[in-house]
């Protein structure tokens, strides 16, 4: 079976229909989404309907959780902090009743789904390091654990011995004596360097795992944060990836 994972849209309409065509192409026979559908960028709405119509299930992610109030927006730094505030001014009832009946987390025989770690989902903690990673393997019992939140796509590879490492292949074949922790990167935000927006396709017959990358109408996206009245610095991280 053909899975996608998509994390991370922030309420960019652009990245996500750039997607959602791809996807069209790749046909997976699942789409699960990672958290994060809404914060940053100018379309809340359109980006909830679209998610809730393309997604088998989606779980919830910080910014989703502090637009409906969930969570505290005391950690954001203030360009976060200002478009959740307009977010949350913008939601519709129902965008807001589909996000606060998102779960934090989705388990299934093969792998977990969390947005930020498998531990305390509800803490938003971040998997960067290798160290962050050893930290968090011993909280599920599952091969794989699928996140997003960072926005920077990588593998994290728990071996037979111990070992931990990373990387960030477009491809990898994943072995069965190992356990992994997957980022998709971001499909709205990407923070890596590379605009493009970022999703990843697991093939589970072949353990073929793919990280997509798929260029967008960044531009259209840039001009409405603008029109929007969201800060500079939302429109302008796009174009860098950054
Ligand atoms: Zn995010």
């Amino acid at each position: 079976m053909k899975i996608a994972f998509l994390s991370d849209v922030h309420a960019n309409l652009e990245a996500l229909l750039a997607v959602r065509k791809k996807l069209q192409d790749l046909h997976p026979e699942k789409i699960f989404f990672l958290g994060d559908i809404v914060g940053y960028g100018a379309n809340p709405n359109e980006c909830i309907e679209i998610i809730r119509e393309l997604a088998d299930f989606s779980i919830a992610g910080n910014h989703d959780w502090t637009a409906v109030g969930n969570s505290s927006a005391e950690s954001f730094n203030p360009s976060a902090r200002h478009a959740i505030d307009w977010t949350r001014d913008r939601m519709s009832a129902a965008s807001i009743e589909y996000i606060d009946g998102l779960p934090l987390q989705k388990k299934t025989k093969f792998f977990l789904c969390t947005h930020a770690t498998p531990e305390n989902p509800q803490d938003w903690g971040y998997i960067f390091t290798d160290s962050d990673a050893a930290a968090s393997f011993g909280h599920f019992a599952q091969p794989l654990c699928f996140i997003g939140h960072t926005h920077y796509p990588a593998i994290f590879t728990l071996r037979p011995d111990g070992d931990i490492d990373s990387d960030v292949p477009l491809h990898a074949r994943l072995q069965k004596n190992c356990r992994y922790i997957i980022n998709n990167g971001s499909v709205g935000q990407p923070r890596d360097g590379n605009a493009y927006a970022s999703f990843g396709m697991l093939d589970t017959a072949s353990s073929e795992y793919t990280l997509v990358r798929v260029r967008y109408d960044v531009e259209t996206a840039q001009t409405k944060i603008i029109a929007a009245g969201l800060p500079h610095i939302l429109a302008e991280r796009l174009e860098r990836g950054r």
